[in-house]
């Protein structure tokens, strides 16, 4: 008997058949002897849904008081679909019980909408699974000391269960999606893209930083810090096929840095469209500018991403960086009201139509010439890279929005990443 960890995302969750469908499947799991917590996300395209009334009624809810009530209404998505997974299993013929976050309790701080879990306490969920019950707990929210309701970001449900899966010290933790694995790149974007059998936590966590959606950036946190068993899977196979195929199947992170030794030098693609860039020109190059530009910026809870700052002239330069999409038109305003007259530099020039393409491998720490190839490729391709960021197992580049299908396809095949490509 093994404790294990399902998480379903909000396609595989999307219809009352699709929930029928899961429970089956989690029915087959706990009919093989296994003890089953559940983490499911709200119905596909329900917190957008919430997001947007919640938008029409406060088109920039940025003060504490509103981000709290956002929280409040986002968090229904998941408290509907865990009643309805619940009732689904009891109709399966099993014993099943919901909680919301706050209920578990799943403890975190209050930064409302972006919130960290800080504690789970597993008491009343291992009381219900010793008496043979199925628990199934809401993903993407947990409750602050204050007792608010807070959400963790988007894509917070696999962060959810990863941390329930760690809290408990589950045998794995299972994310189950609408792909059957985690791809070189995306597949929506490259159909040519092959799945990965494992994949080093390293990698997994720098193609979710880099934006790569198959898995939240902090379930990936958490898997690596409590080594928690993951593996990303289809929830759209049949319900009914064999267990030990299933439990086999899709993309397991693992943790053994010597496994991967073989393996490709790159090992996926990932890409963002959610950053905007802002260029601030003829600033006066002295010591501490970088502090006087960015300080505000950081001081107004935004987190800037990749910065260059270009050589001066005439005692004078131009300073670039990204933020997040959400924060680009606050950004903005900040330095044109403030920023701008106090350090006395020229503009402010922003541009929201930019996204970053990451290639991401553990290889590269001990090949050269991998950027090289990619700066290659994208001239190929005649696309202007307007900025370069690198680490040891990465290289990012920022270009206009409209080249990203292209320069991510482009890179895929120069890398030799298509399904039958030998690297
Ligand atoms: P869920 O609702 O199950 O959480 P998401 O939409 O959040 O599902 O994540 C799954 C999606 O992630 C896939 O449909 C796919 O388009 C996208 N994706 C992005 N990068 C990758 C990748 N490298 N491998 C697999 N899927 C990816
Ligand atoms: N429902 C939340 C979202 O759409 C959390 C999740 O699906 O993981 O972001
Ligand atoms: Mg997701």
């Amino acid at each position: 008997m093994a404790l294990i960890v399902h998480k379903y995302g909000g396609t595989s969750m999307g219809s009352t058949e699709r929930i029928r469908s899961v429970a089956q499947r989690v029915a087959k799991w706990v009919r093989a002897g296994h003890q089953i917590v559940v983490v499911p996300s709200a119905m596909s395209g329900e917190t957008n849904r919430l997001l947007g009334l919640a938008k029409e009624l406060m088109p920039n809810a940025s003060t504490p008081e509103a981000m709290r009530e956002l929280d409040a209404v986002a968090a229904t998505g998941e408290q509907v679909s865990v009643g309805l997974l619940a009732l689904a299993l009891q109709a399966q013929g099993l014993q099943a019980v919901s909680y919301g976050g706050w209920q578990v309790p799943i403890k975190t701080d209050s930064a409302f909408t972006k919130a960290r879990i800080t504690h789970i306490d597993d008491t009343r969920v291992r009381a219900d699974l010793a008496a043979g019950r199925v628990v199934v707990i809401t993903g993407f929210q947990g409750i602050d000391e204050q007792g608010n309701v807070t959400t963790l970001g988007r894509g917070g449900s696999d962060t959810s269960a990863v941390a329930v899966a760690a809290a408990m010290k589950a045998d794995e933790c299972l994310i189950y999606t609408d792909v059957d694995g985690v791809y070189t790149t995306d597949p929506r974007i490259v159909p040519e893209a092959r799945r990965l059998s494992t994949i080093s936590f390293e990698e997994m966590l720098e193609l979710a930083s880099q934006g790569s959606k198959v898995l939240q950036i902090r379930s990936v946190e958490f898997a690596g810090k409590y080594r928690v068993p993951t593996r990303v899977l289809s929830s759209f196979t049949p319900w009914d096929i064999p267990l030990e195929e299933e439990a086999a199947s899709g993309t397991l992170i693992t943790f053994e840095e010597d496994e991967k030794m073989e393996q490709a030098v790159v090992a996926g693609i990932a890409f963002n469209r959610d950053e905007a860039k802002i260029s601030i020109i003829g600033v006066p190059d002295k010591p501490g500018i970088a502090f006087q530009l960015l300080g505000p910026v950081a001081e107004a809870n935004i987190d800037v991403d990749v910065i260059i700052q270009n050589v001066s002239h005439d005692g004078r330069t131009d300073f670039s960086f990204t933020v997040h999409r959400n924060d680009y038109a606050r950004a903005m305003d900040l330095l044109q009201s403030r920023v701008l007259p106090a350090v006395g530099a020229a503009k402010v020039l922003g541009d929201a139509k930019i996204c970053k393409v990451s290639i991401v491998g553990i290889g590269m720490k001990s090949h050269v010439g991998v950027a090289a190839t990619m700066f290659r490729t994208l001239s190929e391709e005649g696309i202007n890279i307007q900025m370069i960021t690198t680490s040891e197992i990465k290289t990012s580049v920022v270009i206009d929005e409209k080249y990203m299908e292209l320069a991510v396809r482009a890179l895929h095949k120069a890398f030799g990443l298509e399904q039958g490509a030998t690297a």
